[in-house]
């Protein structure tokens, strides 16, 4: 059995707009993961058994190694079709926001969103959850928003409407938000959801090669490169990897290629804090991504510096600037926090 997280009045008040509802839109946050689309496409598999009418939204396009999941070529993408989508957007009676706490995540999508009439709930485990939700349902304890979807699911009472297709996409959200459920991943519940998932006939191993080892080859050589060029900052536990617009270029790039790269070096014995650091030429900025093992506060760290935040071991932000300044900013950022560092 499982601990009743969700509360019971959000659990109610959901079923109600449920039971009246019938254009739902799913939205979740820009560049989707394997926890955005598995929470959206698993939820979207259960309302679409409920014969509710739903379109899955996303800001932009999803990684390649996400494509095989059943439901994502109804998928819409926002940028490519932001009219169509405006009107549904516009008209649902029900918008479901997964995996993210503040609009600003959503990019473009924000205030379509925020200006339509549709009934709101937020369903999502980031810290501090914004206003833009009627229905505010934020575990932040909870390591995955899929495992969300499948706790209110069967909170609903319908566990037995889980099909196959949902069951999958559930798992992939809970193994990619969990690196494979190597972190943020101690809770006997997950290994109950896990029993009641395969219970729906999902093959579990085939879900982590699916997801993990289908790169490229230029990928590979492209990880051969960066970690060449990471740099280790031994007094300080620290590690930094960059990525440059001219590398990307020399390594034939593309989306997602760099997913991952980030927690290499947590395998190196006494670091605990590693941050990826990549030029995106088509936002102008730099992307950062950090995580960190044990207490360390990389979404602290985040927010203070590269104007972002996330989860304590997994968090992003940005920076606008050359890559020199952006070590700069990193190297300030790990001389003011080396006490934390250095706390082991
Ligand atoms: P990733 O490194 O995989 O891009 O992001 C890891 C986590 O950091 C995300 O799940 C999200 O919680 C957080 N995150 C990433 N980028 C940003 C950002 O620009 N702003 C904020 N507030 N959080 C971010
Ligand atoms: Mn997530």
């Amino acid at each position: 059995m499982l601990t009743k997280v969700i509360a019971q009045s959000n659990i109610d008040h959901f079923t109600k707009w449920f039971d009246r509802a019938d254009k739902i839109v799913i939205v979740s946050h820009v560049s989707p993961d394997g926890d955005a689309m598995g929470s959206s496409l698993g939820l979207y598999h259960f309302l679409d058994s409920q014969d509710k009418t739903v379109n899955v939204i996303m800001p932009n396009a999803f990684p390649d190694f996400l494509k095989w999941m059943p439901g994502s070529k109804e998928v819409l993408i926002y940028e490519r079709y932001k009219e169509f989508a405006d009107k549904l957007i516009s008209e649902a009676d029900i918008i479901c926001c997964l995996d993210f706490n503040d609009l600003k995540r959503i990019d473009s999508m924000a205030d379509a969103v925020q200006n339509s009439p549709a009934r709101k709930v937020l369903i999502d485990h980031h810290l501090n959850p914004g206003d833009f939700c009627k229905i505010v349902i934020s575990h932040p304890n909870i390591s995955s928003t899929s495992e969300l979807i499948f706790r209110l699911i069967c909170r609903m009472g319908y566990f037995s409407d889980i099909s196959y297709e949902c069951a999958q996409c559930i798992y992939t959200g809970m193994m990619t938000d969990t690196g494979g459920f190597t972190f943020n991943s101690n809770s006997q519940e997950i290994y109950f959801i896990i029993s009641e998932l395969l219970s729906k006939g999902i093959d579990k191993d085939d879900i982590y090669r699916r997801v993990f080892n289908t790169y490229s080859e230029s990928r590979l050589r492209l990880m051969g490169h960066v970690l060449t060029t990471m740099k280790v900052y031994n007094d300080y536990n620290a590690a930094l990897l960059t990525l440059t617009n001219n590398e990307q270029s020399q390594f034939d790039y593309i989306k997602g290629d760099s997913e991952g790269f980030v927690n290499i070096p947590l395998s190196i014995k006494n670091v605990c804090f590693s941050a990826f650091l990549r030029e995106d030429t088509e936002k102008q900025m730099i992307k950062i991504s950090l995580r960190s093992v044990g207490t360390f506060p990389c979404n602290q760290l985040a927010a203070e510096f590269f104007n972002g935040g996330g989860h304590l071991n997994a968090s992003g932000g940005e920076f606008f600037g050359t890559m020199e300044e952006a070590v700069a900013v990193f190297e300030k950022a790990i001389e003011k926090y080396k006490p934390q560092l250095l706390a082991k």
